[in-house]
């Protein structure tokens, strides 16, 4: 029963190959400001806010990384303070003793292998410590070097009531989106899910009669 009405439901809105473009551009015209949300100046900022944020809000990320990026402005500053004085540092943003050992350790790296400067390759920025393809994509896309689409919770949900993925594992995934989204929407894409997953498309309570992508999503209850 549950099958037929998924497959009913995607028979309805027709393939996705179909529906991708019309998809974006709608989102595009309901979330013109769809941008990252972390505060940066540089790619070292860039690079440290992404570390921050994980399992955090973006807001507390910005918090805390107002007072630390007067502190700490090159790779060096972040190994020449003790272990705990980094640590208290960023501790509003949760499992801090984790985040410093990375951040210190992605900084070692940096410092060794890149000559102080924040690679843009992905292969590169996933041999730092802490740095998964998330963050490597964000990373790599905020600098205009996009390779690869990030996938965080809301564009893991988004994607499966699109019906985009069948997939639950975040690489998986990606490949599944890259194969579908033309490249020119790589970095932009990711934003659009995630501001259209924090507004409309909530986790436990998705607000489908006012979602703009209410005909083309077979995940829709109205
Ligand atoms: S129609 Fe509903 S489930 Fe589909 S994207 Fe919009 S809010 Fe999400």
């Amino acid at each position: 029963m549950a099958r037929s009405y998924v497959h009913e439901a995607r028979k309805r809105v027709g393939p996705k190959r179909a529906r991708i473009v019309p998809i974006i551009e709608r989102l595009v015209a309901a979330h013109p400001d769809a941008t990252i949300a972390l505060r940066f100046r540089d790619e070292l900022e860039l690079l440290v806010s992404v570390m921050l944020s994980a399992q955090t809000t973006d807001v507390t990320v910005n918090r805390v990384t107002q007072r630390l990026f007067r502190k700490y402005r090159t790779p060096e500053d972040y190994l020449a303070v003790p272990e705990t004085e980094l640590e208290a540092d960023i501790r509003p943003t949760g499992t801090f003793r984790q985040k410093t050992r990375n951040v210190r350790g992605a900084m070692r790296v940096l410092i060794e292998e890149f000559d102080g400067r924040v690679p843009t390759r992905l292969d590169d920025l996933l041999r730092l410590p802490g740095v998964g393809r998330k963050t490597a994509n964000v990373v790599a896309a905020e600098r205009g070097a996009t390779q690869g689409i990030v996938v965080d919770t809301h564009v893991r949900r988004l994607s499966q009531r699109l019906g985009f993925t069948r997939q639950e594992d975040p690489a998986k995934i990606e490949f599944d989106l890259q194969r579908l989204v033309p490249k020119a929407n790589w970095a932009r894409f990711p934003h659009l899910l995630i501001w259209h997953g924090r507004r409309v498309c909530i986790a436990r309570r998705p607000l489908c009669e006012r979602c703009v992508l209410n005909d083309l999503c077979p995940a829709s209850r109205v």
